[in-house]
């Protein structure tokens, strides 16, 4: 048995070699097939002696493992998104921002290739990969890990010193040859094509059977390193560990110390990218210096210290054939222009967002102009000219419709809005249905079992008109539907019957109230902790909550005032849903940081700094991020950076070490 158990051991060592050599090295000292020998060896004693089984194994590479449902779970440091911009112009009063904030002139960056994938974030304990998350919302991922692992360029385990606990972020990608490879292979057998390789990539990840993952050429690319502790003082020190490690990170980053330099390395890649294997959308340019990003800071979307640049999209022109006109849940009406097909960047394109009328005004659209159509990093192309030297007639000018094309109402125009709506929001069947489409929706209720098809079947049936009748549907209405077998209709009512467990925030951000998303429903729900609390919320109350603006205030307000809604909220009320905050304990703590702002930084002994965020929070605390004139109180750990600090003595800010901090909780 030992010598088995060495076997296999000695099997694996030589695997993982052989990977990293490959995958991450581009250099294998053996050939395919011998390589295959060794795995069909390992597996072999694998399927054997099944007590000497690694989560880690080389054989996991293979597949296999099918994920039936991708479990949703919380990053432990949010995955932000990167404020972009398209001009140079902008990167140059980004970069005096920092100049300013930093009071230093002396900043250098770690420009980096924008990666266009689905971007990933892999967990890593003793060397050992334990959990890989996509993005999600930034806030909450899916888990991938088994697909993931069947990724070549992501090591299931490290080498070197690396730390014992740490994240790692990057981007999963399909790079061209592999791309046009699966669609050969789909051509073949007459299905149709994949469309990009970054929608390939991302729905990759979800495949429910892992070995099916094992057979699509991905690869990952690391970019960003997340953790406490990690000895890195720098962004491109953090790249060059983690290549260390055995992680495949590109060598086309540079560190750079001036905006020219920037500029440079921008304009090489503007014409450099169309040679690359892979694509990419910009370049990524970081404040290199740690201690200078965490003076930055984040907004509540993306850090402070980075920017992406984007380069343009690709411009055709193609033919208008004509505008049909589309009706969204709140009744906002979208011209959506129909085209002569083309490709622009791999993709066929048949129709193009308008925008609104006063946008199809501005062009002076006609049908049969040749428009000149972009895309860019959104999903629908957009127009943005026209061909002076081959226009339409005069007489078949767009003119924008006056009526819903659903439900023939007359349209409505706000003031100061550039959108028009239509008028009928209680009858109109398109906007009934988005409601309920929205509110089944998996960032609200997240009804299991029913999907925005099977809503819009159920309306024309005549079975649910509002939210509230979906609570009510009965298992003798819905098996006569067509596609209705009885473990579906098991599926629906149960699914139904579980979303009444849904927090308040959801169900809030469930009633698609205008201008209400998620973060300020759960923003509302936060501060007014009950649907009857905000109900009778006026203006005043409102507009002095955190993020809620006038705009928002008044929309809210709008909505409360529809008996058709507070009717509404009465029979969701009756059914049982949480149209309160759930009580917790954290009710009865003491709000002894009741509105202060909370900076928090540096590393904590008895806390993770989410952990202590958290706690800092149910003292009735708010966490910013920046320090600035308005902060009350930072919270700091080991190793505040220098400059926040003498910002803070400058400002006269009051500072907690962790021993005090514990001190005020014991009180
Ligand atoms: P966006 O999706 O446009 O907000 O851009 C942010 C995304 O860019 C991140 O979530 C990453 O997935 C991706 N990305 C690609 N390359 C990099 C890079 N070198 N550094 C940071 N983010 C990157
Ligand atoms: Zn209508």
């Amino acid at each position: 048995m030992e010598n088995i158990l060495s076997e296999i051991q000695a099997l694996r060592n030589s695997l993982h070699q052989h990977n990293y050599n490959y995958y991450i090295l581009d250099e294998p000292t053996i050939s395919d097939y011998d390589f295959d020998v060794l795995l069909q060896r390992l597996q072999t004693l694998e399927s054997q002696y099944p007590e000497y089984y690694d989560a880690n194994s080389p054989t996991q590479r293979v597949g296999g493992g099918v994920t039936k449902n991708f479990e949703t779970k919380k990053h432990r440091y949010p995955m932000y998104s990167l404020s972009n911009t398209y001009s140079k112009e902008e990167v140059l009063q980004w970069q005096e921002r920092l100049v300013k904030i930093l009071e230093h002139d002396q900043i250098s960056f770690s420009c980096e290739l924008k990666f266009d994938g689905a971007s990933i974030n892999l967990t890593y304990e003793n060397g050992k990969l334990v959990q890989a998350l996509t993005r999600g919302d930034g806030i909450e991922g899916d888990d991938v890990t088994t697909n993931i692992k069947t990724i070549g360029t992501i090591p299931l385990r490290l080498q070197g010193d690396y730390p014992d606990f740490f994240e790692i972020r990057g981007e999963i990608i399909l790079p061209w040859d592999g791309f046009h490879q699966m669609n050969e292979a789909r051509e073949a057998a007459g299905e149709p094509l994949y469309r990009n390789p970054r929608n390939t990539a991302s729905g990759s990840l979800k495949l429910q059977d892992s070995s099916l993952v094992a057979q699509r050429p991905l690869r990952c690319f690391l970019y960003s390193l997340a953790g406490e502790n990690l000895g890195v003082q720098s962004q491109f020190d953090a790249l060059g560990k983690a290549r260390q490690w055995g992680f495949k990170v590109p060598d086309s980053a540079r560190l750079l110390g001036t905006v020219e330099e920037v500029f440079e390395f921008i304009a090489h890649w503007e014409t450099a990218r169309k040679n690359l294997p892979y694509e990419i959308d910009g370049i990524v340019i970081k404040v290199n210096d740690l201690q200078q990003q965490e003076l930055l800071g984040f907004t509540a979307k993306a850090p402070r210290w980075a920017i992406a640049y984007k380069f343009k999209a690709e411009n055709i022109v193609t033919q208008l054939l004509g505008v049909q006109y589309q009706v969204g849940r709140t009744g906002a009406i979208t011209p959506v222009a129909q085209l002569e097909a083309v490709e622009i960047s791999g993709t066929t394109v048949k129709r193009a967002s308008l925008h609104n009328a006063d946008q199809i005004e501005k062009l002076d659209l006609r049908i049969k102009d040749w428009v000149y159509v972009e895309k860019g990093g959104e999903i629908i192309p957009k127009i943005t000219g026209v061909d002076p030297e081959r226009r339409g007639r005069l007489e078949d000018r767009v003119t924008f419709v006056d009526h819903c094309p659903d439900c023939s109402s007359p349209l409505e125009r706000l003031e100061g809005e550039a959108q028009h709506y239509c008028s009928n929001s209680s009858g109109c069947p398109t906007q009934i249905i988005g409601r309920i489409q929205h509110f089944i929706g998996r960032k609200a209720m997240d009804i299991e079992g029913l999907g925005g098809e099977t809503v819009a079947l159920l309306y024309h049936a005549g079975l649910i008109r509002s939210v509230a009748d979906l609570y009510a549907l009965r298992p003798e209405q819905l098996l006569p539907l067509e596609r209705m077998a009885e473990k579906s209709v098991t599926n629906l009512i149960e699914g139904v019957k579980q979303s009444k467990e849904k927090p308040f925030a959801k169900v809030l951000f469930g009633l698609g109230i205008r201008f209400v998303g998620e973060t300020v429903a759960k923003r509302l729900a936060k501060q007014f902790g009950s649907i009857a609390a905000l109900a009778q919320a006026d203006f005043e109350t409102l507009i002095q909550t955190e993020d809620i603006g006038d705009r928002i205030a008044k929309s809210v307000m709008d909505w409360f005032l529809l008996a058709a809604n507070q009717e509404l909220i009465q029979e969701l009320k009756a059914q049982g849903l949480q149209l309160e905050n759930a009580v917790q304990a954290e009710a009865t703590v003491p709000q002894i940081l009741e509105n202060k702002k909370v900076v928090v930084s540096g590393v904590f002994e008895h806390f993770s700094r989410e952990g202590i965020k958290e706690k800092i929070e149910t003292l009735g605390g708010q966490i910013v991020s920046g320090v600035s004139s308005k902060t009350d109180l930072i919270v700091a750990g080991e190793g505040m950076g220098p400059s926040k600090k003498q910002k803070a003595e400058k400002l006269g800010i009051q500072i907690l070490d962790e021993t005090a901090f514990l001190a005020l909780l014991k009180e």
